[in-house]
């Protein structure tokens, strides 16, 4: 195998931050291989946004590494220069946090072409073809000339799949991007995440739904306080957990 295929999508190692003197994240390693899709769950307050943040550099770590194929997303560099290298980096992940936050004074077409015009250049026509093809991947081929006003919680988080996806990035990061739709509009948001796997994106899913972290994952990672306490295949954490804290977990989980 050549070295590309080889080397991890996304690498963490020893991530530590704390806020004040609070440690939300103690030390933790990840790897997650090209085409993977990892699914981090825990209960609230465990520290799985602060990771995500972590590798998109939304949050600066204060020790620890992070690379995304390869290359070092916390690089020593300072001011314009960092600046530089963060931005080329943040081009190449796509994040879909939990409240959308579509351009309200754009269309959902124009929401879509805005990051590719802009920072990569994409002349008008090739962007609008583009953002075109994406919008009816996602099922909203006859949304594109509506606002984010006039469309369903649903709606809005596919758009922000498909914007995401408009930069082509190496890797997708989802922080819980169905916990604030209503119930019945979950699942045509988790159809389009499974569409994306069955493509070989590569993505780290943080979510608290453990049908679909089943459904979907090749791998599950339990986060607790700080710390990765497990992680496997689906079917060996949700069947059998080894830690305890998993197990307490899941049990609370399934019982709720
Ligand atoms: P999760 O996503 O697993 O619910 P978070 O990563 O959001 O957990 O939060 C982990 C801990 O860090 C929580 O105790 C939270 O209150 C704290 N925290 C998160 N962000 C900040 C921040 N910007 N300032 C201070 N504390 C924070
Ligand atoms: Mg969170």
């Amino acid at each position: 195998m050549s070295e590309t295929t080889m080397r991890p999508m996304v690498e963490v190692s020893n991530a530590c931050k704390a806020f004040g003197a609070v440690e939300v994240l103690k030390g933790i390693d990840l790897s997650v291989e090209r085409g993977q899709i990892v699914a981090i769950i825990g209960p609230s307050g465990s520290g799985k946004s602060t990771l995500l943040r972590s590798i998109n550099h939304l949050e600066t770590l204060d020790r620890g590494e992070v690379r995304l194929d390869g290359v070092l997303v916390n690089a020593p560099l300072k001011g314009r220069a960092f600046e530089r290298h963060i931005n080329a980096v943040r081009q190449q992940m796509g994040m879909v946090f939990q409240h959308f936050n579509l351009f309200p004074h754009l269309t959902v077409l124009e929401n879509v072409t805005m990051a590719p015009t802009l920072l990569k250049g994409l002349g008008r026509g090739e962007a609008r073809e583009l953002a075109a093809s994406l919008l009816d991947k996602v099922g909203l081929a006859d949304r594109v000339d509506y606002y984010p006003s006039k469309l369903s919680g649903g709606q809005k988080q596919r758009v922000a799949i498909a914007r995401a996806l408009a930069m082509q990035p190496k890797v997708m990061l989802f922080d819980e991007a169905t916990s604030a739709l209503d119930p019945e509009l979950v699942d045509e948001v988790n159809l389009v995440m499974k569409q994306l796997a069955e493509e070989h994106m590569t993505m780290l899913i943080v979510t608290h739904e453990m049908r679909f972290a089943g459904e979907v994952a090749d791998r599950v990672l339990f986060m607790d306080a700080g710390v990765v306490v497990e992680e496997g295949a689906p079917g060996d954490i949700f069947r059998e957990p080894k830690q305890e804290r998993t197990r307490t977990f899941l049990r609370k989980y399934l019982a709720a």
